[in-house]
């Protein structure tokens, strides 16, 4: 600081001549800060545009708590919690006494919104005690505010913004927040809500389910038609529906967030890994198997107890604790005495704790840790790189889980590398280009990169992350690769490098990462035998291409709309017969394909031919070839592409031909 007293952005571009009527915000530093926030008057800061990228999570979020007062003004009694910006949109949570919101009430609130921005509402911000803010918001009935204040710590600021003029009560609405917003509600721009849904107030499903109306707000309507084309796109390519209808996987309710990958998502599943498999043997990885049940020594050496606990499948899970405390609950006996109750509770839950001699792996890294130090390793051994398929366990709350996109049982294309310190460069090096092709293969040409910095809660010296951050850093730089820094996101014992792919349809989706992590190898003593003859400490690269295959098979049929690639698909083509007059040739032909490692589907029933097609379509096959008289003479079929393109009759060994060459995954060295 100057020790110059703070003072409000607006206060000081008004002083420079510099406050326009579209600056809606300043960039200090990495932080977007409102006009109304006092900063540092000597610090340098640049001016937010409303048209600027960073200007629109402002504009989003500010449209949050213009949602929240039209919730307020048409549903009175309805309680509000929080309402951030979100990529794409933002949302609000609310509970509502009265009832949920429909379809036609998200008609109303837009309606209130837009009369609000209108109304050209200004923000203000006011500080307050937390005495002050609770006294406040108890008076106004808003009980989960009274939670959030209490969840602030201490020393830390508490700021309520309301908007509304001054003179109008009835204009006015204030919520508990902590910015930034934009100077007034003329800057918002134009709004749609797009969906509501329930939310367990805090994503935990033992508090009580609110409702979530999401929505959207752009600068101007063209971005907003975009988005909108965009999310029905999304709907149409949603992988849960596309999994039902293309019989990829399913779930049960026996085994909650686990998915069962059916034939043909087996297929590709496997297909998955195999691929990722041959790249390995070229890079240098060496594949382990190693076990799904530890001892709970394994997690107290790594430090993952008690930091990640909650995650770890034990033999009582948070839902089995629980599901226990509502059967004991329910026992009339026991009704009586509550005080007894939550006392054999407490002694339950102290058992159990007890019983938790071992765990499902969360994560393979603690496991090849033992499995580099089961004996000496010498220098001419690194860098060690160590693959691991296998299936991982993590508890997630049932009010987080979401499709194939957030599961409890999963495997990763997980793989550590043990190496020298000097050797972290070459390896992250190799690793980048293993990854560049591998998501050249799956259509991920469109890559953003961050490298994420030590995070304020950490564990390592200043020297070690000095180290580790400028290794990262200078290998992309060294490399041309552009990136993003991300400061105070790094994981807690190490920065990483993240991949983010954009999809089909625009939507960014972190896959891969890469990081450094001199912690562990610490934990478990893990020691080499240099060239000098001395031990030495390894450093461990934690990395991953497609992360979990359960969320990238997900993430990958929304990509490609449930259209997998020859090399991917469950079947490469179906043959379709006009009359049963072809059937036996459609058998033969089919039986020569399969022989030549071809997947080839045969439809030689009683349906007309249109209905045939018409079905294969719907199965997204890449190829349906068709056998009429003219084919069975000629020996050929007559194949179409899942878009229509008709290829016209060839010879059946010709279409083999074809296929055989799309049936390998497209290498980037070989096109490049
Ligand atoms: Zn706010
Ligand atoms: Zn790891």
């Amino acid at each position: 600081m100057s020790g110059v007293a703070p003072r409000t952005p607006r206060e000081l571009l008004s002083e420079r001549g510099e406050l326009d009527p579209d600056v809606i915000a300043v960039r200090v530093g990495n932080e977007v800060v409102d006009l109304l926030t006092p900063i540092d008057p000597g610090a340098s800061f640049t001016v937010v545009r409303r048209g600027d990228p960073p200007a629109l999570d402002v504009i989003r979020h500010s449209t949050s708590h213009v949602m929240a007062q039209a919730v307020q003004r048409l549903f009175p009694g309805t309680q509000v919690t929080i309402g951030p910006a979100i990529e794409n949109g933002f949302y609000y949570d609310f509970d509502r006494p009265d009832g949920n919101f429909t379809d036609q009430d998200l008609l109303k609130i837009e309606k209130e919104m837009r009369r609000i921005i209108a109304q050209d509402l200004p923000f203000h911000r006011k500080l307050m005690t937390r005495e002050e803010a609770k006294r406040l918001f108890d008076g106004m009935g808003e009980k989960y505010k009274l939670e959030l204040i209490d969840a602030i710590p201490e020393g830390e600021e508490i700021s309520i913004y309301w908007q509304g003029k001054e003179d109008k009560p009835d204009t006015q609405w204030l919520d508990l927040c902590s910015g930034p917003h934009v100077p007034s509600t003329k800057h918002l721009g134009v709004v749609k809500l797009t969906s509501v849904a329930g939310a367990y107030w805090r994503g935990d499903e033992r508090n009580p389910m609110l409702q979530r109306i999401y929505g959207t707000a752009f600068a101007t309507q063209a971005e907003l038609d975009a988005h909108l084309k965009m999310l029905e796109e999304a709907r149409a390519r949603d992988h849960r529906k596309l999994g039902k209808e293309l019989e990829l996987f399913m779930f049960h309710e026996w085994a909650p967030a686990m998915p069962f990958f059916l034939p043909r998502g087996a297929f590709v599943y496997n297909r998955l890994v195999d691929f990722v498999r041959e790249l390995y043997t070229e890079y240098g990885y060496q594949e382990v198997v190693s076990p799904q049940i530890f001892d709970r020594r394994l997690f107290e050496t790594s430090g993952h107890l008690p930091n990640y606990r909650e995650n770890i499948y034990f033999p009582a899970t948070p839902d089995t604790l629980d599901h226990l405390s509502e059967v004991m609950g329910s026992l009339p006996r026991l009704h009586a005495e509550k005080a007894d109750i939550s006392k054999a509770l407490d002694q339950l839950r102290e058992m159990t704790r007890r019983i938790e001699a071992v765990a499902q792996k969360p994560m393979n890294c603690p496991g090849h840790c033992l499995i580099f130090g089961q004996r000496r390793r010498s220098y001419r051994e690194l860098p060690w790189r160590v693959a691991d398929f296998g299936r991982l366990h993590r508890f997630e709350r049932g009010g987080v889980v979401h499709g194939l996109t957030r599961v409890r049982s999963f495997s990763q294309d997980d793989a550590h590398i043990f190496c020298t310190p000097e050797q972290v460069k070459s390896e992250i090096v190799s690793f980048n280009r293993l990854l560049f092709e591998v998501y050249h293969a799956f259509g991920f040409t469109d890559l953003s990169i961050k490298l994420a910095l030590r995070p304020e809660n950490r564990v390592g010296s200043d020297e070690q992350w000095e180290f580790a951050e400028n290794t990262l850093a200078t290998v992309l730089r060294d490399s041309g690769i552009e990136f993003e820094t991300l400061p105070g996101e790094g994981a807690i014992y190490g920065p990483k490098i993240e991949f983010h792919v954009k999809d089909a349809i625009g939507r960014s989706w972190q896959l891969g990462t890469i990081q450094m992590d001199p912690v562990l190898p610490d934990r478990f003593g893990l020691e080499f035998v240099g060239q000098d003859g001395g031990s030495h400490r390894p450093v461990m690269l934690h990395r991953a291409i497609l992360g979990s295959l359960e969320r990238f098979f997900g993430i990958y049929t929304e990509h490609v709309a449930g259209k997998f690639p020859v090399w991917l698909a469950p079947e490469q083509a179906v043959l379709v017969t006009v009359s049963e007059r072809q059937n036996e040739y459609a058998r033969r032909v089919q039986a020569d394909l399969r022989a030549r490692g071809l997947r080839i589907a045969l439809d030689d029933g009683p349906d007309k031919l249109g209905a045939k097609i018409r079905n294969a379509r719907l199965s997204r096959v890449p190829y349906i070839a068709v056998v009429g008289d003219k084919e069975v003479e000629t020996s050929a079929v007559a194949p179409k592409t899942s878009d229509g393109t008709d290829l016209g009759a060839m010879p059946a060994q010709a279409f083999a031909e074809r296929l055989l060459a799309e049936a390998k995954p497209p290498r980037l060295s070989k096109t490049q």
